[in-house]
């Protein structure tokens, strides 16, 4: 058990704090639902990206997706060998992808243009192909990456183009992917896309693997759905293996969680500074807002909350919101024990997509993040500072030439308000 009352007491609120043991529990039952030759998993990890969450998947034999170069940086920092890190980006430009190739990660491919450009400046780079498969899957139009509309992938339906330049340039292409969407709760969406990649696959000779990417569903309110990985795993195994066999070769299976590997492992603590009674409800005002998590109020994300300086008190009906000028519910009439000042509530399924997404909206500095393992504590980022604030900016002082320019004296700042 994780001692939130300790711990913000020692790290201070608003904190992201994440158990480690959790983590390790939830790839190992990935892990273990298939029952296939070669199985290898690259956790996303834009669901959660701290050095230290990465060395954790690291020394579990995980592999990484990294969308961006910068996320492949964090990776190589954390200890991963660049063969085990998949560069799965959208849009961007050939120097990023020049990057890429230097440090030798896997190159996935999501468009024509970038095909022939690596086909033509790179002969016999092996690289992945993104399928969209156009097909609907995944909880929300923002996290449904794969349908006909979406900016993902090269269309299933461009394969004999893929193929021409495939062979033209001699393309050794050793992968396929798809990745359809998050929160994808029908598994049966996974076996489709699996039969458009099959026989999309029979046309790659040097296909040594296929990607499924994610989209498992974890749960988010008590008794809400998620996908069984222990069902699915055992009839996509038992698919891809027939597939493998039909096509006289063993192909590596590969998944790329992010939400399933930490999303229910993070918890998020923010304490409560005002409560304001109104005509029409209760308000918790907290120390945070979605400068720290955005996901309610940007997905309307369900995150459970409870108070754990008062567990047993009476339940009350409570609308808890943020400090940003700006509309911020992070839950509208939820049933909480009774709230006092100053107490501590925990937001659960604070793993994945939370800190990762956050900002310095109103100039506030971002949470402390905190890894516990075997009961021990461990502080994997500082608070930031106002320091961080104005580091990158640069002071320009564009009036200060004008004889005109206003000049107001200002007195100095006592030195407990210099400390904030
Ligand atoms: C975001 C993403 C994932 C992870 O998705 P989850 O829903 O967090 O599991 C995997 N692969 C790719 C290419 C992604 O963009």
């Amino acid at each position: 058990m994780i001692n939130f009352e300790q711990l913000a007491q020692k790290y201070d609120s608003p904190l992201y704090i994440y158990d480690a043991e959790k983590i390790i529990a939830n790839y190992k039952y990935f892990y273990n639902a298939f029952d296939v030759k070669d199985l290898k998993i690259h956790y996303a990890c834009k669901a959660l990206s701290n050095v230290s969450i990465l060395k954790l998947f690291k020394n579990m034999g995980s592999g990484l997706d990294c969308v961006s170069i910068q996320e492949v940086r964090l990776g190589l920092k954390a200890g991963f060998k660049a063969e085990d890190i998949i560069y799965t980006p959208n849009n961007v430009g050939e120097e990023e992808f020049e990057h890429a190739i230097k440090v030798g990660v896997k190159i996935n491919v999501d468009n024509i243009q970038m095909l022939e450009y690596l086909g033509i400046n790179h002969p016999g780079l092996p690289v992945c192909i993104r399928i969209n498969p156009h097909l609907m899957a995944g909880g929300n139009s923002k996290i449904s990456v794969g349908h006909i509309d979406s900016k993902f992938g090269i269309s299933i339906h461009q394969l004999p183009l893929v193929n021409r330049i495939v062979k033209r340039l001699n393309i050794p292409v050793e992968g396929l992917h798809v990745h359809s969407g998050s929160d994808i709760l029908d598994p049966d969406i996974f076996i489709k896309a699996a039969e458009l990649m099959f026989a999309a696959a029979r046309e790659f000779k040097d296909l040594t693997y296929i990607d499924f990417g994610s989209g498992f569903k974890v749960q988010y309110k008590e008794g809400g759905l998620c996908t069984d990985i222990q069902k699915f795993g055992k009839v996509f195994s038992e698919r891809f293996n027939s597939f493998c066999e039909e096509l006289g070769k063993d192909l590596t299976l590969r998944f790329e969680p992010g939400k399933y590997m930490v999303s229910e492992a993070g918890y998020f603590l923010a304490k409560v500074n005002v409560v304001k009674q109104t005509t029409a409800c209760t308000f918790l005002g907290i120390d945070t807002g979605f400068n720290h998590l955005i996901r309610p109020m940007f997905y309307d994300a369900y995150h459970h909350i409870e108070n754990i300086s008062n567990p047993s008190g009476d339940k009350k009906i409570y609308t808890v919101v943020g400090y940003i000028c700006e509309t911020d519910t992070f839950g509208a009439d939820r049933i909480i024990s009774e709230v006092r000042k100053h107490d501590l509530l925990v937001f659960r399924n604070a793993g994945a997509y939370c800190f990762s997404m956050a900002s310095n909206y109103n100039s506030r500095y971002r949470p402390a993040e905190v890894l516990v393992y075997q009961r021990q504590d461990y502080l994997i980022r500082q608070r930031e500072t106002f320091e961080d604030l104005v580091k990158n900016q640069v002071e320009v002082d564009v009036m200060a030439q004008e004889e005109s320019a206003p000049v107001l004296e200002l007195k100095p700042l006592p030195e407990e308000v210099k400390k904030m």
